[in-house]
């Protein structure tokens, strides 16, 4: 948690990016390995006599998808809107976060759950984002059910998603449950225009927090499916 000049605190809601972390079951992991180190860059003799210059960078290759991220319409429609191409307002909102750590793995998160848990939350969702904490990223990571055990959406939970907000965004690798060929929620997605942010982390730190500001802004890959994105809750102090 970090305290900011405006009064308010900052919660990190981002997964760390590592080489060959865990990614969805389907994709590779990130390869991130150094280019340049600082032992490397003493040969090229930069700087002053005394006060050597060196520095250190690295170089990343992975998907879109990976770790904390959030996916672009166009991921899901052809039609759809690329990352580039999307308003900013979308990435950043009140939000709400829904406490369903009761679904188990591989459940089914519905109606029922998601009503009980705004209930609980006493938040009236209406056009918030909105968050479901499951429980799962503590339950599993770093272990391979992280990617195999993932609860996911019903179609009917995703509609009703749909009639109150156009961003959501869960634990895990994916808003579909894993091993899944019907991709409810992300259908809904495509048709309802709705977007969702996967794979983030922390949300227990958000339980009971009633209504914050959430902030995720991801990178503008021209004609990008999707982008990792710095997940933040912004709550009062
Ligand atoms: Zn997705």
């Amino acid at each position: 948690m970090t305290r900011t000049d405006r009064g308010t605190v900052l919660i990190d809601l981002s997964l760390e990016i590592s080489n060959q972390m865990p990614a969805h079951a389907f994709f590779p992991s990130p390869i991130i390995l150094p280019y340049v180190t600082h032992e490397m860059a003493k040969e090229a003799g930069l700087g002053e006599p005394g006060d050597p210059m060196t520095y250190a960078i690295n170089y990343i290759s992975m998907l879109e998808h990976v770790g904390t991220h959030v996916d672009a319409p166009y991921h899901i429609g052809e039609q759809g809107a690329s990352i580039d191409e999307m308003p900013l307002d979308w990435f950043t909102g009140k939000a709400v976060c829904l406490d369903l750590r009761q679904i188990p793995d591989l459940g089914d998160i519905d109606v029922a759950e998601l009503e009980e848990a705004e209930a609980a939350s006493g938040v009236k969702i209406d056009g918030h984002i909105v968050l479901l904490c499951s429980g799962f990223h503590a339950r599993h990571w770093p272990n391979p059910e992280v990617v195999t055990k993932n609860p996911g959406l019903t179609y009917a939970a995703s509609e009703w998603l749909a009639d109150r907000s156009r961003v959501h965004g869960v634990e895990g690798p994916s808003t579909d449950k894993a091993g899944t060929k019907e991709f409810p929620n992300h259908r809904v997605c495509r048709d309802r225009g709705m977007i969702h942010y996967e794979w983030l982390v922390n949300l227990e730190q958000l339980l009971g927090k009633g209504e914050f500001v959430f902030h995720g802004y991801p990178l503008p890959w021209r004609r990008g499916t999707g982008s990792p994105v710095r997940a933040l809750a912004e709550l009062s102090a």
